[in-house]
């Protein structure tokens, strides 16, 4: 017998009416805070300087965008259209009348930001982590969409707000960072819709593929060799489905004179070594801290191990925050996926 698997619970009517109203509501005349998560990736930037364009176009005059933590744009993100609305998160208003958060799945990737949302008389959530404990005051949260990109763009939709080339943009980096460019299992005829609805607004997908996909200082390359050269191999890790890793210091990124953020992308040649299902970077933050991301490629549920360790994320792609030494990190993942098989 199977067991029946409830399908996840997109947005309600109700909720889509909730954001909706309480946007036209507050923004024209408010101070609306838009907040994604620390370290930003493709679909936190993306998403929220998508709409934070689209909150323009309707009107609103006060819009601030902003995520925790030190401010800096990874080089890639740099070009994005609406940069000029992000301020660093010492100057978003304190108490904003309306706050919108972006591709956060819990209020512990605020960071310090989070005193903003009791401050606020409202705060839309969109995202699409399952996991995402619903914390704002109307939640648009599809598990089933691609990329928080995805609940922007309806959203806008629901707003009136066309799409123009600045804010496809925006969503279409969104949408090629969380797929993948369009490759992982995700990719369903909706995200290819979608990516020609964006691409018919005159945007040119090739030359934002290599702005943000494929090009990297040349001392980020040989600190990706570095990196690489010391991965390790455990075939018999995952009740046999294997599981490959590595580490990179800060002592690396000072050797190489590089940025912390080109390090989101070495897991993607981790990942494509064959032998494995589950792939690991860890990454040094300051001592004995370090970000862990996690990969599967479908035998490993890694965000019920990220979870189980203090972290979040997708069931094929998820992160925590370890301490200690990497290889010690590392062991205490490798112990539970065995318990997180699909
Ligand atoms: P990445 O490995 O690209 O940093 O993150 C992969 C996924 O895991 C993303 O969906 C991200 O939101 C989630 N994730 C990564 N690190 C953490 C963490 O420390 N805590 C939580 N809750 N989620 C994380
Ligand atoms: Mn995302």
């Amino acid at each position: 017998m199977t067991e029946a698997v409830a399908a996840p619970a997109k947005p309600a009517a109700a909720d889509w009416s909730a954001a909706v109203s309480t946007i036209r509501e507050l923004a024209p005349a408010g101070r609306v805070l838009l907040i994604c998560h620390v370290n930003p990736d493709g679909d936190a930037l993306g998403s929220m300087l998508g709409f934070a364009l689209g909150l323009r176009r309707l009107g609103a005059a006060q819009v601030q965008a902003t995520f925790p933590g030190e401010f800096e744009i990874p080089e890639p993100f740099t070009a994005l259209p609406g940069l000029d609305l992000l301020v660093p998160e010492a100057r978003a208003w304190p108490a904003p009348d309306l706050v919108l958060v972006f591709d956060v799945a819990a209020e512990s990737r605020l960071g310090a930001l989070v005193d903003r949302l009791p401050a606020a008389r409202a705060t839309v959530v969109l995202d699409h982590h399952a996991s995402n404990t619903g914390f704002g005051s109307v939640n648009l949260v599809d598990p089933t969409a691609a990329a928080t990109s995805v609940v922007v763009e309806e959203l806008l939709e629901r707003l009136d707000v066309p799409l123009d080339v600045e804010i496809a943009e925006c969503l279409y980096v969104a949408l090629a960072t969380d797929t993948g460019s369009f490759r992982f299992d995700m990719t369903t005829p909706q995200v290819h819709e979608m990516a020609a609805r964006l691409i018919a607004t005159g945007l040119r997908p090739g030359e934002i593929s290599r702005r943000i996909f494929d090009s990297r200082p040349f001392g980020a390359m040989k600190l990706f060799a570095d990196v690489l050269s010391r991965a390790q191999l455990d075939p018999a890790a995952a009740a046999g489905h294997g599981m490959v890793w590595t580490y990179a210091t800060l002592e690396d990124l000072e050797r190489h004179d590089q940025r912390p953020y080109v390090l989101d992308a070495l897991i993607d040649p981790v990942r494509c070594v064959a032998e494995v299902d589950v792939s690991i970077v860890v990454k040094q933050q300051s001592d004995g801290v370090w970000a862990v991301s996690m990969r599967s490629k479908g035998a490993v549920d890694v965000s019920a191990v990220a979870v189980a360790l203090g972290g979040g994320g997708h069931r094929l792609a998820a992160g925590f925050t370890g301490h200690g030494a990497p290889g010690d990190i590392v062991i205490a993942v490798s112990d539970k996926l065995d318990n997180h098989l699909i």
